[in-house]
């Protein structure tokens, strides 16, 4: 088989990369390893990230979601806050349904979309031979001039062309029955040490059930991490081992390497996780967009240059902020505070609904905070 751009992963990055080169006549194909892969996620997504690549209205009309109006903060030692969003919602979708509503859109516009996984790439003559497995054990060779990573914080790619994988923290999650479910419009963001370590705790409700997890730097922790908060959560109603849960990895972003000679990356394989926030749907589908629009005009270098004027300010500071802020329960705590002033949280939220450029907002966002910082260090904001 012989293509254009060859993409690996279907995944939010993976087909939004396809849809965007089929629709301009690149010839492309799509492999995926798992259609029935439900990817360990929230699957929360900012509504007007989805209308800004105008699928906000299709989304809407073919698959089913719940809408969430509100946000509950728990900071570790004071009452909890609540924050509408204020006109702005985030659409919480299973995953499975959303990736493979986000394949089926690429297939419409022209990918030749197919369920196996790739298990290795050879370079013979100037020409990339990728070999992909089929589910039932038949093999096809692909020549294509590019390949899109787009397989995940786990990269086959990257691993088999030894380009770096991203660090990552580890998340375990669990879906918990809806009838738990008591605000089907708030999602909550927990925070402490007893229970998240370099992370927060989520409930998120989504249609069906709702999704609970917590993160940390080690996996070691996971299992004792989400009991503690299982119980601080739902009191204690809830047998947490008849439950499935899922470790995964997500990214710890830092600057990465976008491409290596025909080999370009993108979403979690480059590491495009918001810190703070752990947001990466709508990120992993901005990086997929600004490589097609490298590829299209034959320019690799433009996807850096594309990718760092929009966002590199905004996770270079977000970063910074988060290594400080967490892993530090008193100052999460009065980072947290700080939220009760009506002010900074239309601007929290305006940075997350991206209802105005991040990069403009951020400054301002961690300017909020000058004086709290200044009092316990030495942390600057450039
Ligand atoms: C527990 C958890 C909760 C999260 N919650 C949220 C949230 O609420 N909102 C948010 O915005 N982000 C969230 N994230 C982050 C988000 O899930 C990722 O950033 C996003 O899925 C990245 O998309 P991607 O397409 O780059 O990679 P993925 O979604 O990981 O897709 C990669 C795809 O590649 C396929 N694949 C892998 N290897 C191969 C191979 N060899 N051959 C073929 N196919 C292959 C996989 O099957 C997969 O479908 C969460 C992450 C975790 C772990």
């Amino acid at each position: 088989m012989q293509c254009e751009v060859l993409v690996v992963g279907g995944g939010p990055a993976g087909s939004t990369a396809a849809r965007l080169l089929s629709e301009k006549g690149i010839e492309t194909v799509l492999v995926e390893r798992t259609f029935a892969f439900d990817k360990p996620c929230g699957g929360g997504i900012p509504s007007a990230g989805l209308k800004e690549f105008d699928i906000l209205d299709l989304i809407k009309k073919n698959i089913s979601f719940n809408t969430v109006t509100k946000v509950k903060i728990f900071p570790p030692f004071s009452e909890p806050i609540e924050v509408s969003l204020k006109g702005g919602e985030i659409l919480i979708f299973n995953r499975q349904k959303f990736d493979s509503f986000m394949r089926d859109l690429a297939e419409k516009s022209g990918t030749r979309v197919i369920e196996a996984e790739l298990v290795n790439i050879e370079q013979t003559n100037k020409k990339t031979k990728s070999i992909v497995r089929k589910k039932g054990g038949e093999t096809l060779e692909i020549y294509s001039k590019y390949i899109i990573a787009a397989d995940g914080v786990n990269s086959k790619v990257c691993s088999i062309k030894g380009l770096p994988r991203p660090d990552y923290y580890w998340t375990v999650s669990v879906h918990i029955p809806k009838n738990f479910m008591d605000n089907k419009d708030t999602c909550e963001f927990w925070f402490g040490s007893s229970h998240a370590s370099f992370f927060y705790s989520w409930v998120f409700p989504g249609l069906d059930y709702l999704s609970v997890g917590t993160g940390a730097e080690d996996i070691r922790k996971l299992k004792s991490f989400i009991v503690n908060f299982v119980k601080k959560r739902f009191e204690s109603n809830i047998d947490i081992d008849s439950l499935k849960l899922r470790a995964y990895k997500i990214p710890k972003w830092k600057k990465g390497i976008f491409f290596k000679e025909n080999i370009i990356l993108c979403g979690d394989a480059l590491g495009t996780v918001m810190p703070v926030s752990f947001e990466g749907i709508y990120y992993s589908m901005k990086s997929a967009q600004f490589a097609t629009e490298a590829i299209i005009t034959k320019n690799l270098k433009l996807y850096k240059k594309l990718w760092e004027d929009s966002f590199l300010r905004q996770f270079s500071m977000m970063k910074r902020f988060q290594e400080y802020m967490f892993g530090n329960d008193e100052r999460m705590d009065q980072w947290l505070n700080i939220h009760r002033d009506s002010s900074i949280q239309e601007l929290a939220m305006a940075l997350w609904l991206r209802k105005e450029h991040g990069s403009k907002l951020i400054p301002l966002y961690l300017k909020a905070f000058g004086s709290l910082i200044s009092r316990i260090a030495t942390f600057k904001i450039k």
